[in-house]
């Protein structure tokens, strides 16, 4: 898709005849995407969804101008996701995403020959269809039958569940629009309800350096449901401040086990990483404690 004279899709721009993506994070932080090309860009009943081809991060899905996951980068956020919070459950045999339209983290968790079922709840299937066509770096070959799509409110599907699900992992987009109520204590209630009596979620918390406000909100609220709780961070350089947070609130206590079962084709996760990524930096181990 060329764009020329033709009129541009929102969010980009010309600048001396190239053609830039500007993600406005905030007042005084724009960050701009050299692109080369347009792949796809058609609004949905939720969002605008563009699939671009940018010059440093390769394709990039984008919903409302802000960049959600890259070729280049995609796999730190999913393989983060999927694998660490496996990890302190063994013995899982059904799991939830909600969200997670990319299908990165589905593609991560199918590879775990003990999972027996994976429902994963977006609300939009037109990020799912862009994805699985045009970002196959992402999404991969998904074909497995144990991944179940249902194209759904994950606010509403989880209200209706009770003692189903061994681990739910919730990857939402920021907490604006269809993904503002994912970050609701009725919503991580529901999800404490829809879990088994020895099951685990983790959720994206957000970034520690922008958003503190938003990870010490999520982690109280999942503290309040939850006996253990852990936080744990990554570098996605996407993702406005890089550094990225997850929480972990489990109903079983978060051992960690001698031996990982990472599989052996991840490209950031490997035991190391995964023994290492509950390390946190002193500002935000001290924002947590006094909490
Ligand atoms: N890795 C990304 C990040 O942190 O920026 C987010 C991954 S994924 C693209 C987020 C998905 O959540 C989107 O596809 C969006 O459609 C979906 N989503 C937002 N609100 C939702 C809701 N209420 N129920 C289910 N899916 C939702």
């Amino acid at each position: 898709m060329k764009h020329e004279g033709s009129a541009l899709p929102p969010y980009l721009h010309m600048d001396n005849g190239e053609l830039w993506l500007t993600e406005d994070d905030r007042d005084n932080l724009k960050i701009s995407y050299r692109i080369k090309e347009v792949i796809f860009a058609e609004p949905s009943e939720y969002q605008h969804v563009m699939i671009l081809d940018s010059y440093d991060f390769g394709r990039m899905l984008v919903l409302d101008g802000v960049v959600q996951t890259t070729s280049i980068d995609g796999h730190i956020y999913n393989e983060m996701i999927s694998h660490v919070p496996l990890q302190f459950h063994p013995e899982a045999k059904r799991v939830l995403i909600i969200g997670g339209g990319d299908c990165g983290a589905a593609r991560e968790t199918a590879k775990y020959a003990h999972l027996e079922a994976i429902d994963m709840v977006e609300i939009d299937e037109k990020v799912v269809r862009a994805c699985k066509e045009h970002l196959p770096a992402v999404s991969g070959n998904l074909s497995d039958p144990r991944v179940r799509f249902v194209y759904d409110d994950g606010v509403v599907f989880v209200q209706e569940k009770e003692n189903v699900y061994d681990v739910i992992m919730i990857d939402s987009s920021d907490p604006v629009g269809p993904a503002e109520a994912l970050f609701s204590p009725e919503f991580y209630a529901n999800v404490h309800r829809a879990l088994k009596a020895d099951g685990l979620m983790v959720c994206q918390s957000q970034s520690p350096i922008f958003h503190l406000d938003i990870l010490k909100r999520t982690y109280r609220n999942i503290r309040e449901l939850f006996p253990h709780v852990l936080v744990y961070t990554a570098v996605v350089p996407t993702y406005p401040g890089g550094l990225w947070s997850f929480t972990i609130g489990s109903k079983r206590p978060l051992d960690f086990p001698a031996q990982t079962t990472i599989p052996n084709d991840t490209k950031y996760v490997n035991d190391a990483v995964f023994r290492q990524c509950f390390a946190l930096p002193e500002f935000l181990r001290s924002a947590l404690e006094v909490e």
